[in-house]
């Protein structure tokens, strides 16, 4: 609409138009010789007949002009009843108790009338109003639902995107994540959300894909779909495995939710570790039993990830599948180290020991660096790995993140 078009002005036009046509407008006036469409009207004031009352114009046309809304719906019904297809015009003339007209002044559309007395209009009659389908009116809303809250979880979307949506710019981000865990898309209206936003919603969403994925991947992954998020998402990946957001995904894995109940949570751990498993009544308690899974499932990616101690290389197993292997954290839980495979380093007891009280350092090369004490019994031990390299996994996407060693570095020196 033009934007001077105010409501003001277009009553003041009404009223005038009135005067010229000594009278009161109709429609099909205002739609021939009047100053504006009268769809600008019906847009403004609801129906021809609120505009009209709004400028104070007491509509008149020989007939009973002043039908509430229920009377009309309810004729409308009646006619529907007697012919055996949505209302047209012509059915309502021949067998409407109030003429077409009044249909056309009290509601926005005819359209809006028949869906209003709980009639499907035909597929024409949507083509010929300026009316949205309920299919469309769906993807509007999804469209709003995008426009107002951002990009948007496939799981809160209302029902799944249209081609309509699509036509409109709503677009799929979707990086598979190559696991079993299946990675949820989101959706996002093109040119109206930052890469940056959309970016870090899916990995909000769907933290498991950086586990799973080797970050670098990760990183195609998204300049794939949009080259010119290149920076943007190395940025955002770099940033979000240092904080270590990939954890999420052992929690996730055990389906907890926190408004699980307690009997939930207990079957699903017993289903999980096939073991019998008390039903606990407080949240430290199953906080406990949510960081002994946890805890757990970290120290069996280690033990798989390593064949020895890291330091020495030893492993010592015993007959009943027991070994002396420990999984220590790299950046301590305490500092907000995650239970990530990249923050862990098997160790046999005794390096762990030496590890956790200060004994060695590591650096980004993985190599191992003694921090003094000659005169402390135990340092001839240790001497020898003086320099040494860490002997970590093959695979390089698995092996200890530097920034994992340098947040330990610096956070313990403080
Ligand atoms: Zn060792």
């Amino acid at each position: 609409m033009d934007k001077t078009l105010t409501s003001n002005r277009l009553i003041a036009d009404l009223r005038s138009f009135a005067e010229k046509v000594d009278g009161v407008p109709t429609v099909r006036g205002m739609r021939e010789n009047g100053p504006h469409s009268p769809y600008y009207y019906k847009q403004e004031f609801g129906s021809w007949h609120d505009a009209l009352r709004a400028a104070d114009i007491q509509p008149t046309h020989g007939v009973e002009w002043d039908v509430s809304r229920e009377r009309l719906l309810r004729a409308l019904g009646s006619v529907d009843d007697i012919v055996d297809r949505p209302p047209r015009r012509a059915d309502v003339e021949e067998h409407g108790e109030y003429p077409y007209i009044l249909y056309d002044e009290e509601f926005e559309s005819f359209v809006v009338a028949l869906e209003e007395a709980g009639i499907d209009p035909d597929e024409k009659q949507y083509r010929f109003s300026s009316i949205e389908t309920p299919e469309e009116k769906r993807g509007s809303a999804n469209i709003e639902k995008l426009r107002n809250n951002g990009p948007t979880a496939s799981t809160e979307m209302p029902q799944s995107v249209s081609t309509k949506d699509r036509q409109r710019g709503v677009w799929k981000f979707h990086v598979d994540s190559g696991s079993t865990n299946p990675s949820e898309p989101i959706y996002y209206l093109n040119g109206e959300h930052s890469p940056g936003l959309v970016i870090h919603r899916f990995f909000q969403q769907n933290p498991h894909v950086l586990e799973h994925r080797d970050p670098h991947g990760i990183k195609i992954a998204i300049r794939k779909h949009k080259p010119s998020w290149k920076g943007i998402g190395k940025e955002i990946v770099d940033r979000l495995l240092e904080q270590g957001v990939g954890s999420q995904r052992i929690l996730d894995d055990l389906e907890l939710e926190e408004d699980h109940s307690v009997q939930d949570l207990a079957e699903i751990l017993r289903q999980v570790t096939e073991a019998d498993l008390r039903v606990y009544s407080d949240d430290s308690e199953l906080e406990k039993v949510k960081r002994e899974k946890r805890e757990a499932a970290f120290r069996e990616v280690i033990y798989d990830l390593y064949d020895g101690c890291a330091i020495c290389g030893g492993l010592i197993e015993s007959p009943d599948g027991s070994h002396n292997l420990e999984a220590a954290h790299i950046l301590p839980k305490a500092h907000g180290g995650p239970d990530l495979p990249q923050n862990g380093l098997a160790l046999c007891s005794r390096h762990h020991w030496a590890f956790d009280h200060g004994w060695f350092e590591l650096n980004e090369e993985y190599e191992i660096s003694l921090q003094g004490h000659a005169e402390l019994v135990g340092y001839d031990e240790l001497k020898q790995y003086d320099g040494e390299c860490l002997r970590v996994p093959s695979e390089k996407a698995l092996q200890p993140y530097a920034d994992y060693i340098n947040q330990r570095n610096e956070g313990l020196d403080r």
